[in-house]
């Protein structure tokens, strides 16, 4: 393995080495095919093979059979955003839509949505609240489903559940009965946290992700859809777009993003070899209560993030005097330790430590906000 820098971008995002260094050893010659990827028909018997194991390998990975669709799609999770309720909204004649707001991959989610229907807002965490006798600040936790109007007659409830940018996670995914509606499927926005732990697929209508945060490279979008949902698309869906085609077709309806799926297809791969979706858990957990804890207990730098929901992917963190932000900002670069500026709505530092981040790169990160806290504290 090489020297190479600890990216800590929130997307796109680092890679597994091992993947990069399998792509660029097969760049010229797929396995004797005397083809790239690229070069590929995606008609070919060769890209089929591509796309039908990384599809077989994803569904091993999440453990989903043929009660739903898996799907490879192109636009990312801002085009799924329109692509959802233009495929389910028309499940019912009322065409209404329920969003449950958390942060600002979600509040994008709900501002889509307007365009096709009725859409509601089912909770939101706008305001201050109280939480374990602490003053939480608005978008620093996450509504409880029980506190979620749902209506009883709306399509779907869409919920995001880990929010990028504020650094929210939201695990424990409810039933129906949890927040009253059974009939009302559920909608979710993994992206940013897909494949970083077991997934209760179960108890998703629809679970989508951009591959570019944690499963490939972008251009890739992922689409989990329970298949009693597909087919109620409104008729100004495009037709590329309707799921009964990209279904019917196995992602290969048009031209999909051959290259794109060929690297998720190894991540895939990377990820079966090391654990599988429980292995990534907890390797992700060592790496984010290594960092949250040392955070805690700096007084130097500080999470606002109530919490039981604070994520394991992405942690947003503010240093005690915003003077020193560029400094710190120069000083990690020059540390090997890409990409730690916070997101330019909430300022300060984010580190992404998706999948392809060793313990090794949080241990790093560690150790450099700890002397730089020691020169300017
Ligand atoms: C990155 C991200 C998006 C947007 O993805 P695009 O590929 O840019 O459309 C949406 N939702 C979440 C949770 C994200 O992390």
């Amino acid at each position: 393995m090489s020297n190479r820098p600890y990216n800590f971008s929130a997307g796109p995002a680092a890679m597994p080495e091992s993947v990069l260094r399998q792509a660029a050893e097969e760049m010229l010659d797929w396995r004797g095919s005397g083809m790239s990827v690229m070069e590929m028909s995606h008609r070919g018997k060769e890209f089929v093979q591509i796309c039908d194991e990384a599809e077989a390998d994803l569904r091993s990975l999440l453990g989903v059979g043929d009660d739903y669709a898996v799907l490879f799609m192109q636009g990312g999770a801002t085009a799924e955003n329109a692509i959802i309720p233009l495929n389910l909204i028309g499940r019912r004649p009322e065409h209404k839509a329920d969003y449950v707001l958390s942060g600002s991959w979600s509040k994008k989610s709900h501002k889509e949505a307007q365009r096709y229907g009725d859409i509601a807002i089912a909770a939101a965490a706008d305001q201050e609240k109280t939480l374990e006798g602490k003053a939480q600040a608005p978008y620093t936790w996450m509504p409880v489903p029980a506190d979620w109007k749902v209506r009883p007659d709306a399509s779907y409830v869409h919920f995001c559940s880990n929010e990028t940018i504020d650094g929210i996670e939201f695990i424990d995914w409810p039933t129906g009965d949890a927040y009253g509606a059974a009939d009302v499927p559920l909608v979710i926005d993994a992206s940013s946290h897909f494949l970083s732990r077991p997934m209760q697929i179960a108890r998703a209508g629809v679970l989508y992700a951009g591959a570019q945060k944690n499963a490939g490279p972008a251009g890739v979008t992922v689409v989990v859809v329970r298949r009693d949902l597909i087919g109620h698309a409104l008729p100004v869906c495009p037709s590329a777009f309707d799921y009964v085609n990209v279904a019917k077709e196995h992602s290969r309806f048009n031209t999909p993003p051959t290259y794109g799926i060929y690297l998720a297809g190894l991540v895939f791969k990377w990820v079966l070899a090391n654990g599988g979706l429980a292995g990534m858990e907890a390797a992700n957990k060592a790496k984010a209560d290594l960092l949250y804890s040392y955070i805690d207990g700096s007084g130097f730098y500080r999470n606002r993030i109530h919490a039981p929901v604070r994520s394991r992917m992405n942690v947003p963190f503010v240093l005690a005097d915003e003077s020193h932000n560029d400094a710190f900002l120069k000083g990690s670069a020059e540390a090997g330790l890409l990409s730690l500026k916070g997101h330019k709505s909430v300022g300060g530092m984010r580190a992404s430590i998706y999948n392809a981040m060793p313990i090794a790169g949080v241990q790093a990160l560690v150790d450099y906000m700890r002397e730089f806290a020691q020169r300017h504290g």
